[in-house]
């Protein structure tokens, strides 16, 4: 699998350290709340696992599946293939998404979810590529920013590979007219 890697863009450690820190803040800012975290399979997975770790207050986990992306281009449309097993009403909803590109997945959830009359909604994102934003959205709780790269590791795959990687990293050239 390493052999594949150009180069780490986030390190385990660094990772490791900003999951803590983003739930100690949904920590702080949830207290005496109904807080649902909703994380967005499959790439959000790992890094669900590892924020819900992180949250030392009362919190109910859910799981959403999209689908909208083919390999390295986003298609813009969206398919709910698993929907939420709870009820959101006056419920504190915190959706959790591995990366924000173009925003319209965010945007999409966003306009999905809020009829379901949650107290409040919000979106945590491990990873940002602000340079690609198509429609504005926001982040209430953020991991890193990073430049316009395709990534994998950390739950994120490349044709459903390189998710268990514990970095962040973009891929040699070479991989993608390999396997593309
Ligand atoms: P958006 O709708 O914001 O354009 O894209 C969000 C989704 O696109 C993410 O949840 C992720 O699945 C996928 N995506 C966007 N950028 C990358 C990337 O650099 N690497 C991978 N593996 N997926 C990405």
């Amino acid at each position: 699998m390493y052999e594949d890697i150009e180069r780490v863009l986030v390190t385990e450690e660094e990772i490791r350290a900003k999951i803590k820190e983003m739930g100690e803040a949904i920590s702080r800012d949830y207290a005496g709340k109904e807080l649902v975290v909703v994380g967005i399979l499959k790439g959000a997975a790992l890094f669900t696992a590892d924020l819900f770790r992180q949250i030392t207050i009362p919190a109910t986990l859910d799981f959403m599946r999209i689908v909208s992306y083919a390999g390295t281009k986003s298609t813009g449309v969206h398919r709910v293939l698993l929907d939420l097993e709870y009820e959101l009403d006056n419920k504190h909803v915190l959706v959790v998404e591995d990366i924000v590109d173009t925003g319209l997945t965010i945007r999409f959830l966003m306009d999905y979810l809020k009829p379901r009359n949650p107290a409040s909604l919000r979106v945590a994102s491990l990873l940002d590529k602000p340079s690609r934003r198509k429609v504005d959205v926001e982040i209430h709780y953020k991991g890193f920013e990073i430049p316009d790269e395709f990534v994998v590791g950390m739950g994120l795959d490349y044709n459903e590979k390189y998710r268990n990687l514990r970095e962040i990293c973009v891929l040699k050239p070479e991989v993608y007219t390999r396997q593309g």
